[in-house]
């Protein structure tokens, strides 16, 4: 298949990449001059595993201005307040034929999708794969290969043959992919996972595993859990696990599974990047607001994400 990854920074390098050696004709399209600068002084991208094993990897890379393909399907990996502008600057090269899939984190992109593609040719999902990206040029895939797990929806729920055929190519790449059918009970439910552990460890600049391990971490879980899965039943979402679900599910993933990682959140906090806090607890707040619901310790979070941002910028 053909792929044009929007966004070649961890996750897409980390997507693109597994999808080219398995096979497919993948160009990536990305927009921060640095990076692009040291791509091609390199020759490639650096790819490491665990911070082992780095070794160059030959990609083909554009800017969006630049690229005049015709792929059949595009990802998107970009940060949720970069996707508007990619949008825009890629919208020469789209069709009404392309398939737009996305694992962003966070919620308000699938509408930005929406004014450039059908919903029929709309893919949504949800990414538990764990990503870095070191500096310009560089890429550290955590964990060994066939690590971490994939959700994919179709917008209208209704798979077709280029969905299953995505399916099948990143089945290849060992991404672990799980066809669900339910979109919005998929994305809203990693959209809550991620509002307690991105949020907390990015806060305390703390890895996964000492939220897990601390005492307090489920009455904290809890809190925000609770409030997110309210607001959810007055909106009328279903989610696709149970409160105790959710709570055991962080409870694997920040003790067990990822112990030792960083969430991606708190790799923009380190960078001095703006984190994507207001499309997660923010976006969750707001959905209370629209129903009469005051999601006090979601608001809460959201600011004291913006203090901590607001302090690295005046440190
Ligand atoms: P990323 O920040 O690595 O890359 C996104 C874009 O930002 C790319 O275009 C990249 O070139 C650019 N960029 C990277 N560093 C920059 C810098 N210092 N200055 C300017 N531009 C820079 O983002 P990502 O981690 O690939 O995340 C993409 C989406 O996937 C997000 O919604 C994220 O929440 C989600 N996600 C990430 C992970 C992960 O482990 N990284 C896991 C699951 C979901």
């Amino acid at each position: 298949m053909k792929f044009a990854m929007i966004g070649a920074g961890a996750m897409g390098l980390r997507y693109g990449i597994l999808l080219q050696e398995a096979g497919n004709d993948v160009t990536f399209i990305d927009t921060w001059q640095p990076h692009i600068d040291k791509i091609r002084e390199q020759g490639g991208v650096y790819v490491m595993r665990d911070h082992k094993d780095r070794h160059l990897t030959k990609i083909k890379l554009e800017t969006p201005e630049s690229y005049d393909g015709d792929p059949d399907m595009l990802i998107f990996f970009v940060k949720q307040m970069q996707l508007a502008d990619y949008l825009k600057r890629c919208s020469h090269f789209f069709n009404d034929r392309q398939y737009a899939f996305t694992c962003m984190n966070g919620m308000g992109h699938i509408e930005k999708l929406q004014k450039y593609f059908a919903d029929d040719k709309i893919i949504g999902g949800t990414a538990l794969i764990a990503t870095v990206l070191p500096g310009p040029g560089e890429v550290d895939f955590m964990g060994k290969r066939g690590a971490g797990m994939m959700n994919m929806c179709p917008l209208n729920e209704k798979p077709d043959e280029m969905c299953h055929r995505l399916f099948d190519e990143l089945q290849k790449a060992q991404m672990n992919p799980t066809l669900t059918d339910d979109f919005t009970g998929t994305l809203m439910t990693k959209v809550i996972f991620n509002s307690v552990i991105n949020t907390i460890c990015t806060m305390f600049e703390i890895p996964m595993g000492e939220f897990g391990n601390f005492k307090g971490a489920y009455q904290m879980g809890r809190q925000l859990i609770d409030e997110a899965y309210d607001i959810c039943a007055r909106a009328g979402i279903h989610l696709v696990s149970s409160r105790d679900e959710e709570m055991a599910a962080l409870d694997h993933n920040t003790r067990i599974d990822m112990p030792l990682h960083y969430p991606s959140m708190y790799q923009d906090m380190i960078k001095d990047r703006p984190t994507e806090v207001d499309y997660i607890n923010g976006y969750i707040a707001d959905l209370g607001r629209k129903y009469h619901y005051e999601a006090a310790t979601h608001l809460f979070v959201t600011q004291a994400v913006h203090l901590a941002e607001y302090h690295r910028q005046n440190e």
